[in-house]
């Protein structure tokens, strides 16, 4: 079992530290929200964070691009939510989730766009600067590995939100 609040965060620094050290001048506000209660997961931890590597950088990258055209009001940030939801509900028993989210005030994702984003080799980014493979990998390892869901919402012009679900640990 893994301990995804753990797992959120320290990745969260990883990626972040990360993208500092190449560019001192980027700066975002983190801010996590996570449920008091264990968030306790059945994933491997390695794959487990390169989803969240994947998703963060993403999210960082979009903030870091409108902070380039924005006013000096805009406060790039980037948030990290878990909670627990239910999934499925019998007369008998309730199928739980753990719900993670990562939400970015980016540039969001044009509808045109959003619906490839999942898809291998797509990538709107310069070469160099993305693969494209971030999220159909992510996507592979959320649904055929763990059993759980990767989706987006997003709103152009107002940021993104990457939302995994995963079933939580059967007791
Ligand atoms: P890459 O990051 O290498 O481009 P990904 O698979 O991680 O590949 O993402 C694919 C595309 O999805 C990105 O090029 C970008 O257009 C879009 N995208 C992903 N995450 C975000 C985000 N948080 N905000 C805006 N666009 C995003
Ligand atoms: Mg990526």
């Amino acid at each position: 079992l893994t301990d995804l609040k753990a797992l959120a965060d320290e990745y969260l620094k990883i990626a972040y530290h990360g993208l500092r050290a190449k560019n001192p001048n980027f700066n975002a506000q983190l801010v996590t929200d996570f449920q008091p209660e264990p968030a306790e997961v059945e994933v491997v931890p390695q794959d487990m964070g390169r989803v969240l590597l994947n998703l963060y950088n993403n999210a960082f990258y979009a903030v870091w691009q409108k902070q380039k055209t924005a006013g000096p009001d805009y406060k790039p940030t980037v948030w990290v939510r878990i909670g627990h939801c239910i999934a499925e509900s019998t007369p008998t028993q309730n199928r739980v989730s753990i719900i993670l989210d990562v939400r970015d005030n980016g540039a969001g994702i044009p509808e045109s766009v959003e619906a490839k984003i999942f898809q291998p080799f797509f990538t709107t980014k310069p070469t160099g600067e993305g693969t494209g493979l971030g999220l159909s990998l992510s996507y592979d390892i959320i649904t055929k590995g763990h059993g759980g869901t990767l989706s987006v919402e997003s709103e152009e012009g107002e940021g993104s939100t990457f939302f995994i679900t995963l079933p939580a640990r059967s007791s």
